[in-house]
């Protein structure tokens, strides 16, 4: 086998062709002594494809690094990622991808009842008027109503026949 050029990054050493968003999956893992770091790659939208408009992934983000932390208490950080395809969630402990789409999908409830975005003020934010609840809401939307079973799959070639003809439109996705 030829050698592949290897970055320092995770997500660059992921093949985004072969992914069938959206998806939840592990990207990363780091042993800190005796403490566990766990990231995640909750993706949306198919990388090359579709993004999400940047007022309403700065909402979704509002919205859910604000109300996951209601659902559990090991989150240390949840940031969009800069192609706007999905965001990053990091945790503590020995967190599966079960636990943390439990965790992400709580929360996205919680976007879908929400009357306005938390923080979205010059006191609060660094472009608070760059927002779009209802943008956000879609996109919640959206991501809930795919099957978990199929949340869970990354690739591809996971899918079954049934689950890549019924991809949503709106991810991207190219059968
Ligand atoms: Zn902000």
């Amino acid at each position: 086998m030829e050698s592949k050029e290897r970055f320092n990054v995770e997500s660059f050493n992921l093949d985004h062709t072969l992914v069938a968003a959206p998806y939840i999956r592990t990207a990363d893992v780091k042993e800190l002594g005796q403490e566990r770091i766990v990231k995640f790659d909750v993706r949306f939208t198919q990388p090359n494809e579709k993004f999400i408009p940047t007022d309403a992934l700065h909402s979704l983000e509002h919205l859910l690094a604000e109300n996951i932390r209601n659902h559990t208490d090991q989150v240390i950080d949840l940031s969009p990622m800069g192609c706007r395809t999905g965001f990053y969630l990091i945790m503590k402990g020995h967190v599966t991808t079960e636990e943390a789409a439990r965790s992400i999908l709580l929360a996205l409830q919680d976007v879908l009842e929400a009357t306005e975005v938390p923080g979205c003020s010059p006191i609060h934010c660094g472009n608070y008027r760059d927002h779009d609840l209802e943008g956000a809401q879609l996109w919640a939307r959206r991501f809930l109503s795919v099957p978990h079973a199929q949340l869970i799959k990354v690739f591809r070639e996971e899918l079954s026949p049934e689950e890549l003809e019924h991809v949503p439109a709106w991810t991207g996705f190219v059968k």
